[in-house]
């Protein structure tokens, strides 16, 4: 149920939104959670904005009644960033996808925060540019969600992550007022609060303009496909690869059980179903530099016992290999009702006994555990299968979770690669940072959302400030569940 102030900014939504604003519960059924099932609530309502000036009017208004707001782009998130707050108005993106404007002779576009990610490259791929940042959900999740979590992807290992190509934002603050950060012109000077906001997990203000940076496509690409018997095998060529400066683009390994899951999906790819382990290699650059690399990747996976070696041939077989890897967590679909993508990180080295220690404890907690890796980076994503319907199966999922997190850290890793921390991993923070770390990050997140309002209780864990601005403009008792 919602507080009088509730009522009272729902009217006033609906009189600027009409069809634009949802409130049925049917309808925020969808809404209640990202790709994190394991948590769910109901939002007042979802508003579906079209321009920085109406993302203000909805600020200003929920701002005005204490009602919390949370930006969700594609709601593919891993880590519960766009979960909504129970009584609290979500701000859907996903009608704001124009891109705004190209300019290959400066090598940058700007765009809505909702345009699709894969969508951005293909606008410019006839050109010969591409948009480097390429998270395994590109086909679906936003730009605006890739710059609150600084998205990752398989080709980061070379290219680096989001924040490498965001050259400026334009952000509604939570208090309603707009500000524009950096833009196309390189190295703006003062404070870099582009780079503050990549990442910020839509806890600073909402991004309603992106100036993204584009690259010419590389002129040549390989790709090989090893697989071997032991998992121990393709750790130990991803870090020779990587020792002997060979500088792949992607360096991506899925063990045993995802082979499983993927070859008998809709992503089929032809990895080999007996192997314990696939390592996918891409290199990318000038034909002769990748020539030379491709040579020497081919004899490190010998080396290390690759039992076979495939190269994509052409385009289309580039792809197939690649769709595989892609729709892992897809795949897993299949596997039970719900899936717990973990997004541990370790210095590679350490690669081979982390993922030791997941299998232990995979064993201890009796889970069923496929493992996915940006190996190249050192990041591995644990999936636990399980049926959500179950209180029993959930709690030994995220025990083993929160278990395998903790061997990260024991490795000298940290809690998140990629998908950022948002309320999964949000109360873990302390075993990472200390107080006074902590407190700093509270002191920035207070100077750009004093009211705690714009999306309350993600990220820090700091409890009280996440109650206080709940039980503010909210009815506790009716809202959540
Ligand atoms: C199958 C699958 C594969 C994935 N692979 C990868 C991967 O390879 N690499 C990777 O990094 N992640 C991956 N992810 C996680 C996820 O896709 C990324 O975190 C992505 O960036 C989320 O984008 P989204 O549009 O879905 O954002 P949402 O999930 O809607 O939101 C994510 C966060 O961004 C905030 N937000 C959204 N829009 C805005 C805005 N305009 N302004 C401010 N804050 C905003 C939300 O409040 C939330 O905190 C994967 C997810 C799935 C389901």
């Amino acid at each position: 149920m919602a507080t009088a102030q509730g009522v009272r900014l729902i009217e006033d939504l609906r009189r600027l939104f009409g069809d634009r604003l949802h409130t049925r519960p049917e309808d925020l059924l969808v809404y209640e959670c990202d790709a994190v099932s394991l948590y769910k609530e109901r939002p007042l309502a979802i508003v579906f904005p079209e321009t920085t000036d109406e993302v203000v009017e909805i600020v200003r208004l929920s701002a005005a009644a204490g009602v919390p707001f949370v930006p969700r782009g594609a709601g593919t998130g891993l880590s519960g960033g766009a979960q909504p707050i129970a009584g609290g108005i979500l701000i859907g993106t996903a009608r704001m996808k124009r891109i705004l404007h190209v300019d290959l002779d400066n090598r940058y576009a700007i765009v809505q925060p909702g345009v699709v990610n894969a969508l951005l490259t293909r606008e410019v791929a006839g050109a010969g540019y591409y948009y480097a940042p390429d998270p395994s959900s590109q086909i679906a999740c936003t730009i605006g969600g890739n710059v609150a979590e600084n998205a990752g992807g398989p080709h980061c290992l070379k290219h680096g992550m989001t924040t490498r190509y965001i050259l400026g934002v334009t952000v509604v603050l939570p208090d309603a007022r707009v500000v524009r950060l950096g833009g196309p012109a390189p190295d703006a000077p003062g404070l870099d609060l582009v780079g503050l906001f990549v990442g910020s997990e839509g806890t600073l203000g909402i991004a309603t303009e992106i100036v993204v940076r584009l690259d010419p496509q590389p002129p040549a690409v390989r790709t090989f496909l090893a697989s071997y018997a032991r998992m121990s095998e393709a750790c130990a060529t991803v870090s020779e690869i990587i020792a002997r400066g060979l500088d792949p683009s992607a360096l991506e390994i899925v063990d045993r059980l995802t082979i499983e899951a993927v070859e008998s999906s809709v992503y089929a790819a032809g990895y080999p179903r007996g192997a314990e382990a696939v390592l996918l290699v891409e290199l990318d650059g000038l034909e002769p530099e990748v020539d030379a690399a491709s040579a020497g990747v081919q004899a490190v996976c010998r080396t290390h016992g690759a039992i076979e070696l495939q190269e994509a041939r052409d385009p289309a077989s580039r792809l197939k290999l690649w769709k595989g890897r892609k729709g892992a967590f897809g795949a897993m679909g299949r596997i039970n009702t719900d899936l717990l993508v973990m997004d541990g990180v370790v210095p590679r080295h350490k690669l081979e006994w982390v993922l030791e220690r997941v299998y232990e404890v995979r064993e201890k907690h009796g889970v069923t555990l496929a493992n996915v890796l940006h190996a190249g980076d050192g990041n591995l994503h644990p999936n636990i299968s399980f049926d959500g319907r179950d209180p029993e199966q959930a709690r030994r999922a995220v025990a083993a979770s929160e278990e395998i997190l903790q061997a990260c850290l024991e490795a000298g890793g940290s809690l998140s690669g990629e998908h950022g921390i948002g309320v999964e991993k949000r109360d873990l923070m302390p075993l990472l940072f200390d107080a006074a770390d902590l407190d700093i990050m509270r002191r920035v997140r207070e100077a750009w959302n004093p009211n705690g309002l714009c999306n309350p209780c993600k990220l820090l864990p700091d409890v009280h400030a996440c109650v206080e601005s709940r039980g503010r403009g909210l009815d506790l008792e009716g809202g959540g569940r």
